[in-house]
């Protein structure tokens, strides 16, 4: 090589030519000791220098590198020149012909002499800007910078600290669909604009994939990132038209903190993520900031979800139907029973049903374990109703089950004989009543029609539907056990209790005060006058031979 560039400037200029035909990179060299510098034609085609750059060419490249940019090259050309480095490797930006900012790469090596005088530095650069930096519907940087400038934050012994936000529109798939996919990458570049310029100085917005995209706030406190994801929620909220087209857009949004949440790249990532997914299944349109304890639940909730899925699979063999007693308010005899779930998992032991019922219900899997519970409690009333005529039980129905329109169909093929179904009660929360009002009520007027008898669960927990209560097509109202805890006489509870239950007595619904444990609730409760009582005071649920037992 170096008896190749001995006569300098013929050899190294018609060498880097040739070399450069073989590749789209800008090769270069540069004599240190005479100051002067060599680089490929194409060089000069794309960038907006001149031949003046073989004279100076600190000055020269100077002149087409983003101001940002520019000092730590600067630092860089003078530690090469007093031989204290001997390579150079950066990433910059630079202008090209056509004035646009174009990434580029440059590395080199320097060539010193015995006594550690640099002679000549030799290398390439490449324009990245091409390869995978930016976006190209946005505009934006991508998921690789991202990643790329996140490691070189926190892999820095300085300790930096922050926080990253991912943001992901919630059901962008709607506008694809409704718009076709042209418009949703318009409104994708219109929203990235506008949430740019949400952001605080300094703080850079990246596309991920899709709709999915994430900052980073140095130093960010839940108190920055709160407002900052408020900013951004009210703004767009109302803002955003697209081409004419008013579109409604939400975004969830899930934060991690480094170090304190994660310290890799890696992981503060995969916690941002999960904080957006948790987001999305809280009901989108917020913001989720990443705790390990949720990122925990979620694990668990996973496994316990797998665990499901597979005793479904097994024939329902660790379920069983406990039985809690509903008692008449006046007498205190037993009238009938609630059928309350339980899942004894060889895994994870008694699992609440507040927490297995939500996750059957996700999962769908609530159809066919729901199946099962209407058949084993059927089974179980056919038996007791013979002990007491007039014995009633009560079975849940989720709300999912009558959506899947399984539950009518089964209900309707009859397949319980002479089961007094007057006296088997389907119970359904309040919550669910509202949104399908009227769906559900043809439903239920079927069920009804069937002979069934139909509960209001849960009542007074959602959104109290009192102006429509008597348009339910219910025989019983179950009030919560919240208006219980605590009562007192002249208390809100009190009144609630004794309002609803005259209410409800007027339109001809029962009332069954659920949740009583102790005898001075159970006085109190008394002077409301509802029909039942279910609470620990009379019995809490046991297995079926416990309550034959106990109860028959
Ligand atoms: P729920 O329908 O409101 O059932 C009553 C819950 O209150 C039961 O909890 C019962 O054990 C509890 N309870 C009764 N009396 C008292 C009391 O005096 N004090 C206290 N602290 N609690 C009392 P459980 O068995 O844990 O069930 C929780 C919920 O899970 C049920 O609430 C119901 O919404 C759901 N669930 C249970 N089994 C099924 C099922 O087979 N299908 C469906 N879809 N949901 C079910
Ligand atoms: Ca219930
Ligand atoms: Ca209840």
């Amino acid at each position: 090589m170096a008896d190749i560039i001995k006569d300098e400037k013929f050899t190294a200029d018609v060498l880097l030519n040739l070399l450069s035909e073989t590749t789209d990179d800008y090769l270069y060299m540069w004599d240190i000791q005479n100051g002067t510098f060599y680089i490929s034609d194409n060089a000069y085609e794309d960038l907006d220098i001149s031949r003046l750059i073989e004279q100076d060419v600190v000055t020269s490249w100077s002149g087409i590198m983003v101001r940002e940019d520019l000092e730590p090259w600067l630092k860089d050309m003078q530690m090469i020149q007093d031989g204290i480095k001997d390579y150079h490797d950066m990433e910059y930006r630079v202008c090209n012909k056509s004035g646009r900012v174009i990434w580029v790469s440059c590395r080199g090596t320097v060539k010193k002499d015995g006594s550690g005088r640099p002679l000549f530095m030799i290398g390439r650069i490449s324009n990245i800007g091409k390869q995978n930096k930016f976006d190209n519907v946005t505009g934006l940087m991508n998921r690789s910078q991202f990643e790329q400038d996140i490691k070189a934050l926190v892999g820095t012994e300085t300790a930096a600290n922050g926080v990253i936000v991912v943001l992901d529109i919630d059901d962008f798939k709607n506008v694809n669909e409704k718009y076709g996919y042209a418009f949703g990458d318009r409104a994708l570049n219109l929203l990235s604009t506008l949430i740019s310029a949400m952001l605080p100085k300094g703080c850079r917005l990246y596309r991920l994939d899709g709709d999915e995209f994430v900052f980073l706030v140095k130093d960010g406190t839940r108190e920055t990132v709160r407002g900052i994801y408020e900013n951004i929620q009210m703004f767009i909220g109302s803002h955003f038209t697209v081409e004419g087209h008013q579109i409604l857009i939400s975004l969830s949004a899930g934060a991690c903190f480094f170090p304190d949440d994660a310290s890799t790249y890696q992981k503060l990532f995969r916690n941002a993520e999960n904080a957006v997914e948790i987001a999305k299944m809280n009901g989108k349109n917020q913001l989720v900031f990443f705790s390990e304890e949720m990122y925990q639940q979620k694990l668990r909730n996973m496994e316990l979800r797998e665990s499901l899925h597979a005793c479904v699979k097994d024939g329902f063999s660790q379920f069983e139907l406990f039985y809690q007693p509903q008692v008449d308010a006046v007498t205190g005899a037993v009238t009938g029973a609630e059928a309350l779930l339980r899942w004894h998992s060889p895994e994870h032991g008694e699992v609440p049903p507040s927490e297995f019922i939500p996750l059957l219900e996700e999962s769908r899997l609530i159809t066919q374990v729901g199946a099962w519970v209407l058949e084993e409690s059927a089974r179980q009333f056919q038996i007791w109703s013979r002990y007491k005529e007039d014995f009633s039980m009560s079975v849940n129905v989720s709300y999912i089950q009558l959506k899947d329109n399984a539950l009518l169909e089964y209900l309707k093929d009859g397949q319980w004989g002479d089961l007094p179904v007057g006296q088997m009660v389907l119970e359904l929360t309040e919550s669910c009543w509202v949104p399908n009002l009227h769906f559900l009520n043809q439903e239920f007027e079927e069920l009804r029609g069937m002979g069934y008898g139909i509960a209001i669960d849960d009542f007074g927990t959602g959104y109290s539907s009192l102006s429509h209560l008597k348009e339910l097509p219910a025989n019983v109202l179950k009030v919560d056990r919240s208006f219980v805890t605590g009562i007192h006489q002249g208390s809100y509870e009190y009144i609630f209790l004794e309002y609803i239950i005259k209410l409800a007595h007027s339109i001809g619904l029962k009332v069954c005060v659920e949740g009583v444990e102790t005898e001075e609730e159970f006085d109190i409760v008394k002077q409301t006058q509802p029909d039942y009582i279910q609470g620990y005071l009379f019995g809490r649920p046991v297995s079926a031979s416990g309550f034959e037992k106990l109860y028959l």
